[in-house]
């Protein structure tokens, strides 16, 4: 059995991700509800490294995923989708409601202070995009890859901010 679990934060991986998706997809499909889907990749994280040490990154990683954890309701997913970037999957969830988890997520990141050895990293920034299915597409993967644009787009607008899949002019797929 492989594990479905993150060694280092203890969130859910990404082969349970996408395993996870397909049955959420499944289920909405069904009862005609969206899925909402958040993908972060914090901001400036090489930096962050260069300043605490890799240490000081791998607590600053823990304690971003405590965070996730406290932000999440029942039945949503967080996931830590590889490196510094982290996945929140939302059944149930509008598009509306999905931004507004999104940006409480971003708010509480941005104050967060992490201890380490005497001192507190900060700031810990986030840049988030958002999707929902099935308004930004049919699959697992089409959702993902529109959130993560949109993420992409987050970054180059100046980075620890929200944006939405489909409200900006991108590469076409
Ligand atoms: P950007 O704002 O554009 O995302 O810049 P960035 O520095 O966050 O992005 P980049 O992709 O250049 O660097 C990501 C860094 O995250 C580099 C890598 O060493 C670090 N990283 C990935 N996984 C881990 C980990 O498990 N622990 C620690 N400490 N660092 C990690
Ligand atoms: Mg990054
Ligand atoms: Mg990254």
């Amino acid at each position: 059995m492989m594990s479905l679990r993150d060694p280092l934060t203890g969130l859910f991986n990404r082969r349970y991700l996408e395993e996870a998706l397909v049955l959420e997809f499944g289920r909405a499909s069904r009862t005609d509800e969206g899925v909402g889907i958040i993908v972060g990749d914090l901001d400036h994280f090489k930096r962050l490294n260069d300043t605490y040490g890799h240490d000081g990154g791998d607590a600053a990683l823990r304690a971003v995923a405590q965070v996730l954890v406290g932000n999440v309701r029942k039945g949503d997913i967080a996931c830590r989708h590889g490196g510094e970037e982290f996945v929140l999957v939302l059944p149930g969830a509008t598009l509306e409601q999905t931004r507004e988890r999104a940006d409480e997520l971003r708010r509480t990141l941005a104050q967060l202070e992490v201890p380490f050895h005497g001192k507190m990293i900060s700031p810990i920034t986030m840049s988030i995009g958002v999707a929902v299915y099935p308004k930004h597409g049919s699959s697992p993967d089409a959702v993902l890859r529109q959130a993560d644009k949109a993420m992409y787009q987050a970054k180059q607008n100046g980075r620890d901010r929200v944006v939405m899949a489909g409200t900006f002019q991108g590469v076409p797929d």
